[in-house]
């Protein structure tokens, strides 16, 4: 390919392209050509001067739009979009919430602190606040927890002698240690009381520990407070035991709440790590597919079938691209030594040719000075000597470079294949680890290539949507691992029954796409059609029984201008009416 560097050459050749690969001629289209040409990196203008004057038409008067504006100004003036994004999306959501009303807070908790009347005594009070404002990060989480204690303080009993003081939230405890009076225990609610207490100790013992690994004091003492409960003498206790154990739930209080916020922040750190190397890294082969696999991860809630899921995947591609790696490494070694021989022998041949010339004047020296025949004919020996000499060594430099450079051919295509493969190993991001078909990545970014294919081409594109029949049961009956094995066999029988250029894709649990390229509506609704009649013919074996699957199954055809996401959902509600009708059919959009 000729390289161009004058731009008008580039302008011309963009022009030539653009009509070659029928690219419609917009602004856009030019500029991706242009920068692909001339092989610079394409510049994407960052617009600072509108976001300023956006910016600048904020309001700034409470302590938290200063923060967002400076927040914004920063981004802007850092060039920075993945801030910027994180500051508007901020903004919104604070939009969506009701500001905390702080004057009314504060006014209701200085006017219950002194209050007598809730059987918490003032300095009691005092405790609580003290330790919420001390254990309260953020002030969102402040002023949730002083609601608490407010709402804690209403509700103690006016003549109680056990005081909730620092009971956060809708803590309440059960009745046999709550409303039991402090000493003597009615003999009725004796066995109750003993049951109750044991459920208690159960959760002590059982439920907490593994939410306590990071809090090993309050672990401790949970194991104390199992032990206590289930002693003969806590009947005599049981007023102390119980604000033990109200303190113990007001800590834990705390902590699940941390918790719950140490996983929202790790979380969100992760997303933003996740769009961060995205943007820097989109080029690299070794990352994209990492990207990709924990990027499809962090934006869908979390549950641990999915997190074991990505885990595995991901192992599976770091290893296949370590070794990988590893080869193209020590390719890219061996390529590097040869050339550096290449250029060793290289540098000889001029060395012995640069004396070869030296010699040459020295016996052209001596010619000049030459007195007699005799005197010449040893000048000629040297000579023909140093020709012969000179001779041979090219000729074995020429034969020994010519075979090098077979080397180095060699090694460079090793180096190109083992790059082929890496790329290819990023793709497994596309592939479902079950059935191996495509997984709703991969089908979302085959359905973009068939639509704009369907587009340019003028033809048209069937989009079928499967959904298995009574999967629940068949799962609940003979176990995941047989619903994992139907789904597999399922599977082969489609990929079997439709065409080479027909798409397979696994769409989520039980559902699986079909993308039907050059296929009107009654030829794609007759494909899937023969797709279920194959599914009868062959049965899926589970422990030597014949079992029969069925699918329920919507068709679309792609409309004129019409986004792939609308020809899916039409497919999909078209799937809906087939299980609506009975199931085990398959209806046209
Ligand atoms: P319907 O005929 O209305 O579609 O009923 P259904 O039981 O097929 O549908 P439902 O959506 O109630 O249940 C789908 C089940 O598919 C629930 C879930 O346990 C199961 N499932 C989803 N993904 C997998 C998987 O990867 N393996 C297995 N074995 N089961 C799965
Ligand atoms: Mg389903
Ligand atoms: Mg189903």
């Amino acid at each position: 390919m000729p390289d161009f560097t004058q731009p008008s050459e580039i302008a011309r050749e963009v022009l030539r392209r653009l009509a070659q690969r029928r690219i419609p001629p917009t602004p856009d289209n030019y500029l991706a050509l242009y920068h692909e040409i001339s092989g610079t990196p394409p510049t994407e203008v960052f617009p600072e001067r509108r976001l300023k004057s956006i910016a600048a038409a904020m309001p700034r008067e409470v302590p938290e739009q200063l923060r967002l504006g400076r927040l914004l100004d920063q981004s802007i003036a850092e060039k920075n979009w993945v801030s910027l994004k994180q500051a508007l999306s901020e903004a919104f959501t604070k939009l969506g919430a009701s500001p905390p009303n702080w004057s009314a807070l504060l006014r209701e908790l200085m006017g219950q602190l002194d209050a007598r009347s809730t059987g918490v005594t003032t300095a009691q009070k005092r405790e609580a606040m003290d330790r919420v404002l001390a254990a309260s990060a953020t002030p969102d989480l402040l002023f949730q927890r002083l609601q608490g204690l407010l709402r804690n303080w209403a509700r103690a009993p006016e003549d109680s002698a056990q005081p909730l003081a620092e009971m956060p939230g809708d803590i309440v405890l059960p009745a046999a240690t709550t409303s039991a009076p402090p000493r003597a225990v009615a003999p009725s609610a004796e066995r109750g009381g003993a049951e109750w207490r044991e459920l208690i100790a159960l959760i002590l013992d059982n439920a907490l520990p593994p939410l306590l690994a990071d809090a090993p004091d309050l672990a401790e003492e949970a194991a104390q407070l199992s032990t206590e409960i289930r002693s003969p003498e806590i009947t005599a206790q049981v007023h102390s035991f119980s604000v033990r154990l109200k303190k113990f739930i007001y800590r834990l209080h705390f902590i699940a709440e941390d918790q719950a916020e140490l996983k929202a922040a790790l979380l969100s750190l992760l997303r933003l790590l996740v769009e961060n190397i995205d943007e820097l890294v989109i080029d690299d082969e070794w990352l994209q597919g990492q990207v990709a696999v924990v990027s499809d991860l962090v934006n869908q809630p979390l549950n641990l079938r999915r997190l074991d899921d990505v885990e595995r995947r991901l192992r599976d591609l770091i290893y296949k691209q370590s070794t990988l790696k590893k080869s193209l490494n020590d390719a890219r070694d061996r390529l590097r030594s040869m050339l550096a021989t290449f250029v060793d022998r290289l540098a000889d041949m001029s060395a012995t040719t640069g004396d070869y010339h030296q010699k040459m004047e020295r016996c052209a020296s001596r010619v000049g000075a030459a007195q007699d025949i005799a005197e010449l004919t040893d000048v000629l020996d040297e000579v023909m000597r140093e020709t012969r000499t000179i001779q041979f060594s090219a000729l074995k430099s020429r034969d020994d470079l010519s075979e090098m450079r077979l080397r180095v051919d060699e090694a460079e295509k090793e180096v190109a294949r083992l790059q082929e493969e890496l790329a290819q190993t990023s793709d497994m991001v596309r592939i479902d680890a079950l059935t191996g078909t495509l997984n709703r990545k991969g089908m979302d970014e085959a359905l973009e290539r068939e639509v704009a294919r369907t587009r340019r081409q003028s033809v048209s594109l069937c989009v079928a949507l499967l959904d298995i029949d009574n999967f629940k049961h068949l799962n609940d009956n003979l176990g995941h691992e047989a619903g994992d094995e139907a789904l597999k066999h399922l599977a082969q029988v489609v990929r079997e029954a439709i065409r080479p250029q027909d798409t397979l894709a696994r769409y989520g649990g039980e559902e699986f796409v079909i993308l039907l390229p050059d296929t009107p509506l009654d030829a794609g609704v007759s494909a899937m059609a023969r797709v279920q009649r194959e599914l009868t013919r062959k049965f899926f074996l589970h422990k030597n029984e014949k079992l029969l699957i069925t699918f329920s199954c919507g068709v679309a055809e792609l409309g004129n201008d019409e986004a792939s996401a609308a020809v899916l959902n039409r497919a999909d509600q078209a799937m809906y009416l087939a299980k609506r009708a009975g199931k085990n059919r398959v209806v046209a959009a």
